[in-house]
This record gives C-alpha cells, sequence and structure tokens, in this order.
C-alpha cells in the first residue's frame, strides 16, 4: 500500500488539518465566518504570541476544525477550554480531546451567549481567537468592559482584519482611531504582534488579517466603560462634527463644559484622559 498526503501524520501526531476538513466534510460556511487556518506553523506562531501557558486554561473561541487548538496544546497549554458554534466541528475536535486526554474542555455553542467568567474559575486564563470579524469585535468590547478589574483573564491574542486591529491599537490623531482604540488604549496595551496574509486562510479572505495581543492594565483610570462606550460612540457617530453637536444627546455644550472640554473640538483629537473626564460627567 502506498502511501499518500493524507496518510502521513503532522507533528503533533494527528492528521494534517486538510485531510481532517475532508474526512469530516467541514465545507466552509460563509453565514459563520469560516475561513480556516490548515497550517501548523502559522498557528504555531498565534500560539506563541499569546505567551507561555503551562499553568494556564486558555479559552479558544470558534475552533473550527482545531488548527488553533493544536498549536496551543503543542505549545503546552495547561487547558484548552474551545468554544464553537457549529456542530460538524465537534467529531474533529473530539479526536484532539482523545489524543490530549483531559486537556479539552468543548462547549458547542455561541460565544456571545457565553458566561466566560463562568469557565474561567479554575488558575490563570488566557483567551485566544481567530473569529468572524463582528463576533470578535463584539466579544472584544465585552472583555474590555469587563467588571471588576482586572479581568479574570491575563491577555486576549486574537485576529482580525488589518483594518480592525488598527483601530484597537489606534492613539488619539490616528486615522483609525474611535470607540475601539479609546476602549482598548483604557484599559490594556494593546499591539499587533503580525500580519497574516488572505492564502493563509481556507478559502482566502479578501483582506490581510493581524494578530492582536492585549493585556489589560492593573490600574487603568477610573470610568464606567459602559458611559464611555456611550460616548465615544456619539462622539465618533459623527466624527467630523465639533463635539458640541455630536454629544447633544448626552447635554452637548453643558456637559462638555463641565467636564472643562472645548465643545468645537472633534473627537479624534480627545485623548483617553479626557474621554474618561468626559464619561465621569454627568449634567
Ligand atoms: N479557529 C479556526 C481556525 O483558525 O482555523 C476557525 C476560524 S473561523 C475564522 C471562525 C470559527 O468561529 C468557525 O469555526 C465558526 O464556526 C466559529 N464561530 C462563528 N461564530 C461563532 C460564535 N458566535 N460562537 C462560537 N463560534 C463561532
Amino acid at each position: 500500500m502506498t502511501e499518500t498526503d493524507s496518510d502521513k501524520l503532522a507533528v503533533d501526531g494527528l492528521p494534517p488539518l486538510r485531510a481532517v476538513v475532508e474526512r469530516h466534510g467541514l465545507a466552509t460556511k460563509k453565514a459563520l465566518g469560516q475561513n480556516f487556518l490548515l497550517d501548523l506553523n502559522l498557528t504555531g506562531r498565534i500560539a506563541r504570541a499569546a505567551g507561555s501557558m503551562e499553568k494556564h486554561t486558555v479559552i479558544e473561541v470558534g475552533p473550527g476544525p482545531g488548527g488553533l487548538t493544536r498549536a496551543l496544546l503543542m505549545h503546552g497549554a495547561h487547558k484548552v477550554v474551545v468554544i464553537e458554534r457549529d456542530d460538524r466541528c465537534l467529531p474533529a475536535l473530539e479526536e484532539i480531546a482523545a489524543h490530549y486526554p483531559g486537556r479539552i474542555e468543548i462547549i458547542q455553542g455561541d460565544a456571545l451567549k457565553t458566561d466566560f467568567t463562568a469557565l474561567a474559575n479554575k488558575g490563570p486564563v488566557k483567551i485566544v481567537a481567530n473569529l468572524p470579524y463582528n463576533v470578535g469585535t463584539q466579544l472584544l468590547v465585552g472583555w474590555l468592559e469587563a467588571e471588576p478589574w482586572p479581568p479574570y483573564f491575563e491577555s486576549l491574542t486574537l485576529m482580525f482584519q488589518r483594518e480592525v486591529a488598527e483601530r484597537i491599537v489606534a492613539a488619539a490623531g490616528d486615522s483609525a482611531y474611535g470607540r475601539l482604540g479609546v476602549l482598548a488604549g483604557w484599559r490594556t496595551r494593546a499591539e499587533i504582534r503580525f500580519d497574516v496574509p488572505p492564502q493563509a486562510f481556507w478559502p482566502p479572505p479578501k483582506v490581510t488579517s493581524s494578530v492582536v495581543h492585549l493585556v489589560p492594565r492593573s490600574d487603568p483610570l477610573p470610568a464606567d466603560g459602559k458611559r464611555l462606550s456611550l460616548v465615544t460612540q456619539h462622539a465618533f457617530g459623527q466624527r467630523r462634527k465639533m463635539l458640541r453637536q455630536s454629544l447633544k444627546p448626552l447635554g452637548g455644550q453643558t456637559l462638555l463644559d463641565a467636564a472643562g472640554i472645548d465643545g468645537t473640538r472633534r473627537a479624534e483629537t480627545l485623548s483617553i484622559e479626557e474621554f474618561c473626564r468626559l464619561a465621569n460627567t454627568r449634567v
């Protein structure tokens, strides 16, 4: 019998990802934002970007066929909890679980409806994900608004399309500066680690992606996250307008006067400290 490519095992002793996807009939679904990473070298690079994880529970959102999951386990994650919405992926994930007994917990469900704090009751936690962009952004905002702070997670290592990654790490004055940059900069140190070209995914998306690593600040400026989100949403919702106009629904000039901020300024000129001041001012 001759050995074909799909008979060969990958470095972790499991079948190559392409063979896993074929065997389980995992035709990608656009509605679930499925662009799979099938190269274990690349998923290994993402796992390394998350840092050491020997003592950690790593929560991975959207594992799909498990390329990143396998890299996290090879990288030494003490335990990986995966949350996947698509039940077609479960048999492939069960195979990984059998290969690494006791080190994976598989949850089938929607990450947007998952109580992450309930998963994080044992030891330090890191969160890693390659998610569809809209789900990823929504989850990121939830993690940035977590209470209490510092939160239950030590870091977030997340894949986004490059343009969203730039918004996350943007500072005042940058054209990409907006609500995401204010929230991320307020509570974390965020940096883009590396870019991932479209051809690294199956099927290839239209745009370049980037891996962003965020580490919670231990002492962010005091502010109510939800209020900060609201203020930035209004301020950047009409980013070309003066703040006295864009912030009208929250008190406009009266609010700005009380916070000591010039109402003729535009949102992109305000520092994170000034946004916190606005969030803390009630009129
Ligand atoms: N992590 C895998 C990889 O890197 O190859 C898959 C990445 S693919 C971009 C996104 C994955 O997230 C898919 O497996 C999809 O089914 C899953 N997904 C999409 N929406 C989800 C949600 N709301 N909750 C949990 N998983 C979700």
